[in-house]
């Protein structure tokens, strides 16, 4: 199938997980990950009326980023904070903040930029050794202390499920990361209205359990190398 058949077919399911939960189709938001994806092909889907893009590494976000027009840019995999300097004022959302030191750094090239970069905080819900993010029981002082730098606004949380078969065993994941940004509204300073999770195997189940941002790779530009 052509992208552009991809994305259509993609908006349905999107539609139809929505009405199944009860949700606004418009709370959802659909990132196309167009990492591996040449520009020539990424211009294509944002033809095809994509918006937002998530490259998940700074260098291949910096090639893509003048050759393709009309999207805004997400930072989706972990972000080195030697990196930092190049995404300033490029990346509409960094997905990955996961340690402090990297909130530090974007604090502080944002000040001194003069602008604000909005931000998720990682969690490693499910505690995979393999996967960045922070642990359950870290989330609540760090968002509390990283809602004092002014350079970065948190806007919600991101987690990346583990890889399963059946989208259902990772619906608990899915459920513990809203539970977790519910518990963290009352921290001053802070939004906590986004809710960054669910890719190509397990978006449905994500969206039932109160996805706004769906970082879809495989099922938009096919299978990658
Ligand atoms: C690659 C990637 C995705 C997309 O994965 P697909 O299974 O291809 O949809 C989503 N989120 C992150 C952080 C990724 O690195």
């Amino acid at each position: 199938m052509s992208i552009i058949q991809n994305i259509t077919q993609m908006k349905n399911q999107i539609a139809r997980a929505a009405e199944k939960a009860g949700r606004d189709v418009n709370d959802i938001r659909l990132i196309a990950v167009s990492k591996t994806v040449n520009a020539a092909r990424v211009q294509e889907a944002v033809d095809a009326g994509i918006c937002d893009l998530g490259e998940n590494r700074v260098q291949e976000l910096m090639d893509k980023y003048p050759l393709v027009e009309g999207a805004r840019w997400h930072l989706i995999g972990h972000l080195q904070t030697n990196k930092v300097k190049y995404i300033v004022g490029k990346v509409a959302l960094v997905h990955s903040l996961d340690r402090w030191s990297l909130a530090l750094e974007l604090d502080k090239r944002a000040r001194e930029a003069g602008v604000v970069i909005p931000v998720l905080v990682q969690v490693n819900v499910a505690g995979e050794e393999t996967k960045f993010g922070l642990a359950v029981p870290e989330v609540r002082d760090f968002v509390t202390e990283a809602a004092a730098l002014t350079g970065i606004s948190i806007e919600g949380l991101m987690t990346i499920a583990p890889l399963v078969e059946n989208p259902e065993e990772v619906r608990p994941v899915f459920r513990e990361l809203k539970r977790i940004s519910e518990g963290l509204k009352d921290i001053p300073g802070v939004r906590m209205e986004q809710l960054s999770m669910g890719m190509s195997n397990d978006f449905a189940v994500a969206i039932e359990e109160g996805a706004t941002m769906i970082r879809i790779g495989t099922a938009i530009f096919g299978s990658r190398k």
